[in-house]
């Protein structure tokens, strides 16, 4: 239903002419877009056309006899109004047009722009009317542009192309990341951006995307202004026209460098080792795998190598793990200063270390000779002295490899064989390096079971001790060197060759050297009681990690003690590799046990590292010359030279000299010639038990 013609306006209304009235009556009816409402001076609705009804819900005869302020004015709004409807009346003209949200029949404000005037004819009653614009579909394309244009002003950079690429707008973070502000950034490619990380058919690619599916998303390397290059998560939406057309495309770079980095920690830290930075143990296997099946594929041979340092577990229990660690970093240096890029090196736990060789050609001897080559390198390259804070540090390695190139070897396979390896240039004296071979697999298996028989031997008290003479020059039996011995029941006895480096490895040579020290202070104090038997001193071999315990002197004046043998009867032998480390705490508990009457030897003198600078300072009774030198001293004209040199600084030290080994009447001859008074060797007795020992010297 729609509003009465103006015509029927209340009196006085009225037009000039039919014609020109009729029109005014269509055009206010049909004004689709418009609301116009006609009040009295009481807010009486006495006009209401049919965009009134569209605009606020109330058909114009429910508009009409109504009043203003109960239609559609909010009640926040109803004083303002009904001051304005009275201003407009006594003044008789519109307030200035205005926005302002009205109300609809059912409850909900509609945006108009309104505009008003006062008709007053003479002799007929004024009339408002407003005129109303509905605003609805501007204010939410605002509301829309509002939230672009902060969505424009977001976190991520964001930059429009026309369809040709050509930058219009980038944003504030855009300016930013990149460092281009929008003066420098309008009107350029985004190229501006472009690092050349990346090949053309990365960016065909993308505007193939754009072309057919209207967008693309990529990690994309970008360089900033100032050449840093930087990864972008980059996604790209093509904008089309009504008709389909690309008109536009919207950019949003997300700048993911930091989460990149966050990435790259976690790598570093799943796959490379903290201290020395080199791939780990994980790493490794992984690089093995492939190099495994690189090397089936091009059919070139590599290697492996497994180094470990020796006697590291000394070093690092007696000058503390800081400056253990820090010869860990500097092997891992002069390790990869000396490899080439394409070999891996990495530190496999602990001080092992693995180096991976690649490319050794198709031959597997040549490759073999070849790795062997390099492997003498580093040893060489790792036995220089390392600085450390305190002292040099004068380290050696043993070192295993074995080759790849067999198809049915896996990594782990390889590993096993190439530690076995490594064990076996341990056991052979260290600072050497031994190839796998199959033989040596039943060895290192036999190792494993050892090591589970030696714990048995120490807790079922299968060790035993022998007894080797140490004579004067005249053969007279002044002493004896206590010597290990395992009585395995399956195996019969064992030499302490085959499980005194193991014991050292493993720590278990803290409880077989407390037990041996025991039993020898028992054997002293028995010896005090009888005779014939009272002079003889014992010597006990003490290994650098027993020595290197912080309550060692103690342990030993404690056994003194409990046994109540005589100090000065104990002499304990220690080796030169006590000297790597710690020397000044070496000195100080020499010194306790010197100040209780225990005496010390230096066993297998010449052999390792010694400087005579300390050798003066530790409180020595003794020297023994290696048996190595002694056995040679006739056939070699360098080892008659060391004999004798050792010798000459023993006299000037004013240390006892005792050569051990002697086996022959030729050799005692010799080094008596030179001044040596003490021996020891097959010449007078092997290592024997106890009743035989004590046999030997009351017969002597
Ligand atoms: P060592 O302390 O240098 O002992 C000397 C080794 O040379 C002994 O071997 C001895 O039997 C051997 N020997 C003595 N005279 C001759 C000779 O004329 N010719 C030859 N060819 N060899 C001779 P053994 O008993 O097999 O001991 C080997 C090594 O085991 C010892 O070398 C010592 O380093 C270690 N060891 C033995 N018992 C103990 C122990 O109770 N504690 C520790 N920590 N080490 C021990
Ligand atoms: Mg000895
Ligand atoms: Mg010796």
């Amino acid at each position: 239903m729609s509003s009465p013609p103006i015509s029927s306006l209340p009196q006085g209304v009225a037009a000039a002419s039919e014609i020109a009235e009729l029109r005014f009556e269509q055009l206010f009816e049909d004004a689709a877009a418009m609301s116009i409402q006609g009040y009295l001076a009481d807010g009486t609705v006495v006009y209401w056309n049919r965009a009134s009804e569209n605009i606020y819900g109330y058909s114009a005869a429910e508009a009409m006899g109504g009043n203003l302020l109960d239609l559609i004015i909010p009640d926040e709004l109803r004083t303002r109004v009904a001051g304005a409807v009275r201003w407009m009346f006594e003044n008789e003209q519109g307030i200035p047009p205005s926005r302002m949200n009205l109300r609809h029949k059912q409850g909900h404000l509609v945006p108009v722009y309104s505009s008003h005037t006062v008709v007053s004819i003479d002799g007929q009653a004024p009339v408002m009317f407003c005129m109303d614009t509905d605003m609805s579909v501007l204010a939410k394309a605002e509301e829309e542009l509002r939230i672009a244009a902060t969505a424009f002003d977001s976190q991520q950079g964001m930059l429009i192309t026309d369809r040709l690429g050509v930058i219009l707008r980038v944003n504030p973070s855009f300016t930013m990341t990149t460092g281009y502000t929008e003066a420098e950034a309008v009107g350029q490619s985004p190229r501006l951006l472009s690092s050349d990380r990346h090949p053309s058919e990365f960016w065909s690619a993308m505007w193939q995307s754009l072309h057919t599916v209207g967008s693309w998303q990529a990690e994309v390397w970008n360089k900033r202004k100032n050449g840093e290059i930087y990864a972008d998560w980059v996604i790209i939406n093509a904008v089309r026209d009504a008709q389909g057309e690309v008109t536009h495309f919207v950019g949003t770079l997300t700048d993911i460098s930091q989460r990149k980095e966050a990435e790259g920690k976690i790598i570093r830290l799943a796959f490379y080792d903290a201290l020395t930075n080199l791939p780990n143990r994980r790493l490794m296997q992984d690089r093995l795998h492939q190099a495994i099946s690189a090397s089936q594929r091009n059919g070139s041979c590599g290697a492996l190598l497994c180094l470990d340092i020796d006697n590291f577990k000394i070093l690092n229990d007696s000058v503390g793990h800081d400056i253990g660690d820090l010869l860990l970093q500097k092997v891992a240096q002069r390790l990869t200063e000396n490899m080439r890029d394409c070999d891996t090196v990495a530190r496999f736990g602990g001080d092992t270390f693995l180096v991976m060789l690649e490319d050794l050609g198709a031959d597997p001897v040549l490759a073999a000779a070849k790795a062997e080559l390099i492997a003498q390198k580093l040893l060489k390259v790792l036995r220089q002295p390392y600085p450390l804070p305190d002292q040099d540090y004068q380290g050696t390695v043993s070192m295993g490899i074995t080759l790849l190139g067999a198809p049915e070897d896996s990594a782990e396979t390889l590993i096993k064989r190439v530690e076995l390896a490594m064990y076996q240039a341990k056991a052979a004296g260290r600072n050497t390096l031994r190839f796998f071979d199959s033989q040596m697999q039943a060895v290192v298996s036999a190792r494993a079971t050892l090591e589970i028989s030696l714990r048995a031997a120490i807790a079922q008290e299968q060790l035993l001790l022998y007894y080797q003479a140490q004579v004067d020059q005249d053969g007279q039996v002044i002493g004896s060197e206590a010597l290990v011995r395992w009585q395995d029941p399956r195996r019969g006895l064992v030499q302490p060759g085959e499980f005194i480096p193991l014991a050292e490895e493993t720590g278990l040579i803290l409880p077989l050297g407390l037990w041996v020290l025991e039993t020898a202070c028992h054997q002293l104090a028995q010896w005090a009681g009888q005779a014939e038997l009272a002079h003889l001193t014992l010597a006990v071999n003490v290994s650098a990690l027993q020595f290197h315990q912080d309550d060692f002197a103690e342990q030993v004046l404690a056994v003194l003690e409990r046994t109540g043998a005589k100090a000065e009867r104990l002499k304990l032998e220690l080796t030169e590799s006590l000297l790597v480390s710690n020397v000044e705490g070496v000195i100080a508990k020499m010194k306790l046990l010197k100040a209780s009457g225990v005496g010390f030897a230096l066993d297998d003198f010449g052999t390792g590292y010694s400087s005579l600078s300390y050798l003066k300072r530790l409180p020595l009774d003794q020297l023994k010359i290696d048996l190595g030198f002694v056995q040679n001293v006739l056939v070699d004209a360098d080892d008659a030279a060391i004999a004798k040199m050792i010798i000459a600084l023993a006299d000037s030290l004013g240390l006892e000299v005792i050569a051990e080994g002697v086996e022959t009447g030729a050799q005692l001859e010799y080094l008596a010639g030179l001044g040596c008074r003490h021996f020891q060797g097959y010449l007078f007795s092997q290592a024997l038990p106890i009743q035989s020992f004590e046999a030997l010297v009351r017969s002597n």
